[in-house]
């Protein structure tokens, strides 16, 4: 006997308070559907939650990440900034270099040494092509630095020279000893004698001058004889160093003392006619390693 299938079906009681119970009969699909549904609904919940977190998540990220950008973007402004005063720094240098460059070989040459070159051109190696392309940042201070160094190398290589140059130019017997008289009345060599017959020879020129003229040192020096000196009468000599001694004879006074140092243009005394003269003049001789030797090298 084949087997009958009833279709399976559920019934519900519904108890009431004074009442009698209310009965459903329902079929299998209803509480399947129901079931169905609360599960979709439930996962679709889920499946919004999750999407909520995700996009709160990512919203996060995202203010997270222009913030960062909006950092990096200011530390760029600043950088570039940075950089152009940085190259605008550098190009001052390298203009200050060159300028120094100028000084110090004005100072080399004064001291007697050969002039140098530090700073090198713009087209100089590398083939840069015109002299107002500006150079690479990085280039212009490698140079900046390393000339720097070298600068003051060769800075204090010059300054002991130069030392000695000023030193030495400041000693050095130059210019006339009465100031605006260049008027001459003897020279240097073999004369005719003032005083009677014959030649004579002299060691020195004579300026003419009117009494009491201030005379004037022409150079550096420390006064080694201040007094009388023969035929030169009132006389001054001034060593000088470096083989130089200079004379000024026929003063009418002296204003210096044996031992004082001084300064060229310094006073040493007054024109007179002292010693062996014919009137108020001054002599002047200049001593080169002990001879004596024409001054008029040595006015000009
Ligand atoms: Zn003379």
């Amino acid at each position: 006997m084949p087997l009958r299938r009833h279709p399976v079906r559920y019934t519900l009681w519904l108890a009431r308070t004074g009442a009698a119970p209310r009965t459903f009969s329902l079929p299998v699909w209803i509480p399947v559907l129901v079931v169905l549904v609360l599960l979709a609904w439930s996962g679709l919940n889920v499946w919004l939650w999750q999407r909520t977190a995700e996009m709160r998540s990512l919203q996060i990220q995202l203010v997270s990440l222009s913030d960062q950008a909006r950092k990096l973007n200011n530390q760029l402004a600043a950088e570039r900034t940075r950089n152009n005063a940085l190259s605008q720094d550098a190009q001052s240098i390298l203009k200050q270099l060159q300028v120094l460059e100028k000084e110090i070989n004005t100072l080399r040459e004064r001291a007697g040494m050969p002039k140098i070159r530090l700073v090198p051109t713009r087209n100089e190696g590398g083939g840069r092509g015109g002299a107002s392309a500006p150079a690479e940042l990085e280039e212009v201070l490698r140079y900046a630095s390393q000339q720097t160094a070298a600068f003051s190398n060769k800075l204090s290589e010059v300054s002991p020279a130069l030392t000695e140059t000023l030193k030495r130019e400041a000693a050095t017997p130059y210019g006339y000893p009465l100031r605006g008289q260049t008027r001459i009345t003897s020279y240097f060599g073999y004369r005719r004698n003032p005083f009677g017959w014959g030649f004579e020879f002299h060691n020195g020129i004579d300026f003419p001058a009117a009494y009491g003229t201030a005379v004037r040192v022409t150079g550096a020096g420390e006064v080694v004889e201040a007094g009388w000196k023969g035929p030169f009468g009132l006389a001054v000599v001034v060593d000088h160093g470096y083989g130089y001694r200079t004379l000024y004879g026929h003063l009418s006074s002296v204003s210096v003392r044996v031992g004082e140092r001084l300064e060229r243009g310094d006073l040493v005394g007054l024109v007179g006619s002292t010693g062996r003269s014919t009137g108020p003049h001054l002599h002047y001789t200049v001593f080169r390693n002990g001879d004596e030797v024409n001054p008029a090298g040595y006015l000009d």
